[in-house]
């Protein structure tokens, strides 16, 4: 087995890992990204950067760059059901130089994080590794063991280990951190349609709401992404119905896509999201810190899990380029990136949850009286409401920059 030394080892190249893995490269820290993966090209799971992250990209000289590769805006947020329609979420009334959410794939943005980092000579990125082991002395996490796609094995001796190895990751399996778990009521299917040049423009995004259906439509360049939300764990039934119902309940809501719902014809271009929301109690232990999904799996109300899996990155690298250097990291380190972050992700959190309950699940129940929360419906109306939702889905409860 071949081993190799650096000071932060970072297990999982998405948003979170690559995020992490440049800013510390960027600082003199010497950093190993291991990646299970051959490429980062996946089945969608998201693509919103919101206007906190173009502000973090572009306090390091990256935003214009990325806002260079093919993306599309969102600025707005409207509901509608049959009965009322009202603007929700309004960006472009924030204080910020990127007043709107920026799509882009996934794939793109983190091509874009890794090739970024690899401009330092302190960064190494290594694909098709599968992390299978810690390494532990005397109960101190001292780095990893992964097994690549021919099957050798290699060992990555690290001062400091992180876990951004996303909702399943198998990092806190093995340091047995448990999280909190909490059963949001739906499951998102997420497909796509074809877009066509007399669409309403300022159709995406919005969120459309009838007879006990709800999906959100999202406006990309060549296509309409759809998130189109089911109860919990009825998926089965949903398919057993058949590919027919479900293009019909699409047209029924969007009546403009009636035309071309049957493009949708085969469940595998649809990606089932079985949603979930967690949160650890504890996020580390000696050697080790998790961050991102790893540490808080997020609903995907509001499209913040990209954003918060690098504001986890963006604070872990303040507090710990400098002591990874000087290699002094400490656990009152790894406390203090937990205590910077767990609030923020305990307070959206809580919003998703209240959203959950009080718009999506009687919206999904379908009941005959079914009508917007009286909260939702006085935020077009008073001035504030107007702001804070906006202000809270851009940026989080606490704006987070990069200190060095
Ligand atoms: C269908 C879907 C739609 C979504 N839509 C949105 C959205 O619109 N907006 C939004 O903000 N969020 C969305 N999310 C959530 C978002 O994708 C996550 O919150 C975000 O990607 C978390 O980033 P992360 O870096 O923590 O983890 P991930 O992005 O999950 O990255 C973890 C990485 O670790 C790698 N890995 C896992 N295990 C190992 C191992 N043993 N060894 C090495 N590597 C490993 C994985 O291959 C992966 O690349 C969506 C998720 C899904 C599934």
């Amino acid at each position: 087995m071949s081993t190799h030394e650096t000071a932060c080892c970072i297990v999982g190249g998405g948003p979170a890992g690559a995020m992490l893995a440049l800013l510390l490269a960027r600082q003199d820290v010497p950093v190993t990204l291991l990646e299970s993966h051959l490429n980062f090209d996946r089945d969608f799971r998201g693509d919103t950067l919101h206007p906190s992250v173009m502000e973090i990209l572009d306090s390091i000289g990256l935003a214009e760059r990325l806002l260079s590769l093919r993306h599309a805006k969102i600025d707005r947020l409207s509901i509608q059901t049959p009965e009322e329609s009202l603007q929700l979420i309004d960006l472009r009334r924030l204080m910020t130089p990127y007043p709107y959410i920026t799509l882009i794939p996934q794939v793109d943005f983190l091509d874009f994080i890794t090739a970024e980092a690899k401009r330092y000579p302190h960064f190494q990125l290594q694909m098709g590794a599968n992390v299978q082991e810690l390494v532990k002395k005397n109960g101190h996490v001292r780095g990893v063991r992964y097994r690549t796609v021919n099957g050798d094995w290699h060992e990555v001796r690290a001062q400091l280990t992180i876990g951004a190895d996303g909702r399943f990751s198998r990092l806190r399996r093995l340091a047995k951190l448990k999280p909190q778990t909490s059963q949001p009521p739906m499951d998102m299917l997420w497909f796509r349609l074809p877009r066509q040049p007399d669409d309403p423009v300022d159709a995406g995004a919005t969120l459309r709401i009838g007879q006990g259906r709800l999906l959100v439509l999202q406006n990309r360049y060549a296509h309409w992404q759809i998130g189109y939300a089911i109860l919990k764990d009825s998926y089965s039934h949903v398919r057993a119905a058949g590919l027919e119902a479900l293009q019909r309940s699409v047209s029924e809501l969007v009546p403009w896509t009636h035309d071309r719902v049957d493009q949708l014809s085969n469940w595998q271009d649809i990606a089932v999201l079985s949603v979930g929301a967690d949160r650890l109690s504890q996020w580390y232990q000696a050697g080790l810190l998790l961050i991102g999904d790893a540490a808080h799996v997020m609903s995907p109300v509001g499209g913040v899990g990209i954003n918060y899996a690098i504001h986890d990155a963006v604070v872990a690298a303040n507090i710990l380029a400098r002591p990874l250097r000087s290699r002094a990291v400490q656990e009152r380190h790894l406390a203090d990136i937990q205590r910077q972050r767990e609030w923020p992700t305990r307070v959206i959190q809580t919003f998703q949850a209240q959203i959950q309950q009080r718009l999506i699940a009687p919206a999904l129940r379908g009941s005959a009286s079914f009508r917007l929360p009286l909260s939702m419906r006085l935020v077009p109306r008073i001035p504030l409401l107007r702001t804070l939702p906006a202000a809270l889905i851009a940026f989080g409860p606490k704006r987070v920059r990069v200190e060095a």
